[in-house]
């Protein structure tokens, strides 16, 4: 039973760098959370702060219900894996994995059983007595993993453990990782700048910018319906389409866009104030427009140009000037030149402030 209670935490390093500032955030016991923002925003400062590897300045860390804000990291029950893995490179996988038993002067005999196990579970049987220079890199990652693991922590603190692997290993190893998670049912936070990543493995996302948390969400959330621009543009594989746009009319429930117009929930939002329309790729319904009308607010357009992306096809539609990108499964792709018009679900198009 080991949850994590941030409140309030803020970590500034002494050039005056707010790396942290002003977070809240509770991580549920057994949950696989993943950290997500662009490079810089400060998800390696908040995980060492956690681990007590960087004092907080403000606020506090609780760790299975105790306060662990200023307890010295071996005291506070995290195993952290870092993102180059740390292994000691005159050590054996075996001394490596059972490292922090050996520091807590566990026998010889249970640390050579805990290795034997803990490389069982992270695939490794047969390479104890090798050198992490003998090991390939997903290898080596997972030795990275042993160690946390074998060292019995509460919680688990990952910073970006796949990015150093290549794209096919990297794919193995996410999968590895989310059974690994699923089996041990340990608190772990993942730390990534990788969106897919994050939708792939983890319970709930927090969206990091500059230090401060901007959404908190399940992958489902995040993606279907980002709180802001921000959000919009860092998740997702193929970008979301955000567009100039105007409300119609204040109870018209359409937008004007791009030429046309699209279903949206406008609410409260006067006749003609301009909002930036947020509309997935993924949601975009494209027809050919043979003859007559669609029914309902649609924008026309002519395709211009498809990308094939596996199964699907992301194809860029030129509407009055602006280009809207929409998916539609590969056998329905169309011809650079067709018109087209574009038709969205109302609760798929979102409505975001001009300057958010
Ligand atoms: P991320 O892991 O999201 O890339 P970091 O936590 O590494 O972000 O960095 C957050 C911010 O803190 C950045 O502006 C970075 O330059 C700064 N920073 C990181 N480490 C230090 C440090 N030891 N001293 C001063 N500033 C730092
Ligand atoms: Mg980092």
């Amino acid at each position: 039973m080991a949850g994590i209670d941030i409140e309030g935490l803020a970590t500034v390093y002494p050039n005056g760098v707010r790396a942290v500032d002003g977070l809240d955030l509770t991580v549920a016991d057994g949950e696989f959370f993943a950290l997500l923002g662009p490079s810089g925003c400060g998800k390696t400062t908040l995980l060492r702060t956690i681990a007590g590897l960087e004092n907080a300045s403000e606020g506090s860390v609780r760790i299975d219900g105790a306060d662990v804000t200023r307890l010295e990291p071996g005291k506070r029950g995290v195993a952290m894996v870092f993102q180059d893995y740390a292994l000691f490179p005159h050590m054996s996988v075996s001394e490596n994995i059972t490292y922090p038993l050996k520091v807590r002067r566990v026998a010889a005999a249970t640390r050579s059983s805990v290795a034997e196990r803990t490389a069982g579970e992270l695939s490794l049987q047969g390479l104890l007595e090798r050198r992490p220079g003998q090991l390939s890199g997903g290898q080596q990652q997972r030795v990275a993993l042993a160690r946390a693991i074998a060292s019995e922590g509460k919680v688990l603190l990952l910073d970006e453990p796949l990015s150093n692997l290549d794209a096919r290993l990297r794919l193995e190893a996410r999968t590895f990782l989310k059974k690994l998670q699923r089996d041990l049912g340990i608190t772990t936070v993942f730390v990534t700048h990788d969106q897919a990543e994050a939708l792939a493995l983890a319970d709930r996302i927090a969206v990091m910018q500059s230090g401060q948390l901007r959404q908190l969400g399940s992958p489902r959330e995040v993606f279907a319906r980002p709180v802001n621009t921000f959000v919009a543009n860092f998740i997702g594989s193929t970008p979301m389409n955000l567009l100039d746009g105007a409300v119609v009319a204040s109870d018209s429930g359409a937008v004007s866009v791009a030429g046309g117009s699209l279903p949206a929930s406008t609410g409260s939002v006067p006749t003609g104030a301009e909002v930036t329309v947020g509309v997935r790729p993924e949601y975009l319904t494209l027809s050919v427009a043979s003859a007559g009308d669609v029914a309902g607010p649609a924008i026309r357009g002519e395709v211009v140009v498809a990308e094939n992306l596996g199964t699907s096809s992301l194809v860029s539609v030129d509407c009055a000037g602006t280009l809207i990108g929409v998916t539609v499964p590969e056998e329905d792709e169309p011809e650079p030149g067709t018109p087209v018009v574009l038709t969205a679900p109302e609760q798929r198009v979102l409505l975001y402030d001009k300057e958010s």
